[in-house]
């Protein structure tokens, strides 16, 4: 990674900092049988400079993680395109690692095989995966003691620990996040939160990490993109006026609240507009 302040805007043209992530005029659309297409996203743009921390929140339904697959290199857009660094992304690519919000591990793996799965695929040889498996364990706080047990042995949030290591396991440029932590009770997940951002301060990667929560987007990011109902565009880009590093005393400040006024206003605009009718909206560009 590079020098340039995290969640500082692009202003030196260096879209290809490694990291630095270039989502532009994204429309998306999936087949229905017997129906019209469903537009899933129209005319979607993101920047997220390197090492930068995106918050995306939405309604329900309006594409945020089909946003995500895009961006993965898992579906291809009807439109626009994804670069990472300067260079598109058009397959899946070990630059960038997706957690979902389920932990999606293979059963019949213990934690560790599943952790270095990413590794094996690689090619990596056992003394180097093991030696990575050594770190990442540390980088994601898992107990050692759980790491030749299957994922069914395992607790939610400790399944979604491992999840975390596997996609971390190559250095990617990029962590996409899909609610990660939603399925945590709400002191678990404040402290994913604030182990996230002790990760991020260690690793730098760029995140980008779609929530259904205000306080976790506000807590987490430099910035908070609201997202209009489908189909999804951006409604409002919103910096989160705190420095880092952050804490939880952080989110009882004026500012925050103001924040969170601010992003719930535009929430409850994108959810109460019809579809693709809101005005104020700053649509791309067609
Ligand atoms: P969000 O994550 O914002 O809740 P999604 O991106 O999951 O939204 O889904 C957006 C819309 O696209 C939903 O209506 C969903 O049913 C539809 N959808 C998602 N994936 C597919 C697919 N593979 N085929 C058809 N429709 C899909
Ligand atoms: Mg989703």
């Amino acid at each position: 990674m590079t020098g340039s302040a995290p969640g500082s805007p692009d202003t030196s043209g260096s879209h290809h900092e490694t990291g630095a992530l270039h989502v532009a005029g994204i429309d998306l659309s999936f087949a229905r049988r017997g129906a019209e297409r469903l537009a899933v996203l129209d005319g979607f743009d993101l920047e997220v400079p390197a090492g930068g921390i995106v918050a995306l929140i939405g309604p329900n339904g309006s594409g945020k993680s089909t946003l995500l697959r895009v961006i993965a290199g898992l579906l291809t857009p009807d439109r626009g395109a994804v670069t990472l660094a300067g260079r598109p992304v058009v397959a899946p690519d070990p630059a960038i690692g997706l957690v979902f919000q389920e932990p999606r591990l293979l059963p019949w793996r213990t934690a560790a095989d599943n952790i270095t799965y990413p590794l094996e695929l690689a090619g990596w040889d056992r003394e180097r995966r093991t030696q990575r498996l050594d770190e990442l364990i540390d980088l994601v706080a898992l107990e050692r003691g759980i790491i030749g047990q299957r994922p069914s042995e395992l607790s939610g949030g400790t399944q979604q620990r491992v999840a975390l290591a596997r996609a971390l396991a190559l250095q990617p440029e990029v962590l996409l996040l899909d609610e990660p932590f939603s399925a945590l009770d709400a002191l678990s997940r404040e402290r994913f939160d604030l182990e996230l951002l002790g990760l991020w301060e260690r690793a730098r990667s760029t995140i980008v990490l779609v929530t259904h929560s205000i306080p976790e987007a506000i807590l987490v990011a430099d910035r908070v993109v609201v997202l209009s109902s489908r189909p999804g565009h951006v409604v409002a880009d919103i910096v989160v006026p705190t420095s880092r590093p952050r804490t939880v005393a952080d989110l009882d400040a004026a500012v925050v609240s103001t924040t969170a006024t601010e992003i719930r206003r535009h929430l409850g605009d994108a959810s109460s507009t019809p579809a693709g009718a809101a005005t104020d909206a700053p649509r791309a560009a067609a």
